[in-house]
């Protein structure tokens, strides 16, 4: 029995781009930093972010974060409206060293209903690559 590829959850395919042949070349519209939900940081993740904030690690954690809903590491906190706490106006104030959960969006990872919201614009593979959209071994 085979399965259709899953078009939905982040942490298990982030490493794959879901579509063989189409690229989602993400326009900023923000919407997907205004959905409720957890931001994920991986460990990694956290120094260069501080970094870029002008803060330490610490201070970073203890004014940028919060535990993630399953308790197994931490996300970026959220404002009372639910929109990330990086967000401002349209644009992410950690853009280059912001989470892989956040660039691999809506190529590696997607839920229910991403297409009536989200504003990328699908070009072929082929063409993200000649744009220089993908790293050379083909990652997003
Ligand atoms: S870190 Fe940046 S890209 Fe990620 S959800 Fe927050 S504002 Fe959006
Ligand atoms: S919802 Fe789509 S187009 Fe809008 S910021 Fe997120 S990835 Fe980019």
């Amino acid at each position: 029995m085979t399965h259709a590829p899953i078009d939905c959850g982040s942490p298990a395919n982030r490493d794959v781009l879901l579509d063989a042949d189409v690229y989602y070349v993400c326009r900023r519209c923000t919407a997907c930093c205004k959905w409720p939900g957890d931001v994920r940081l991986e460990d990694h993740e956290i120094p260069p972010i501080a970094a870029h904030l002008g803060l330490t690690v610490d201070e970073f954690i203890a004014t940028h974060t919060r535990l993630r809903t399953n308790r197994k590491g931490l996300s970026l906190l959220e404002k009372d409206s639910h929109e990330c706490i990086m967000l401002d106006g349209n644009h992410c104030r950690i853009h280059p060293v912001k989470p892989a959960q956040c660039r691999g969006f809506p190529n590696k990872w997607r839920v229910p209903g991403w297409r009536q919201v989200c504003e990328a614009e699908a070009v072929p593979l082929a063409t993200a690559r000649a744009m220089g959209l993908l790293a050379p071994d083909g990652s997003a």
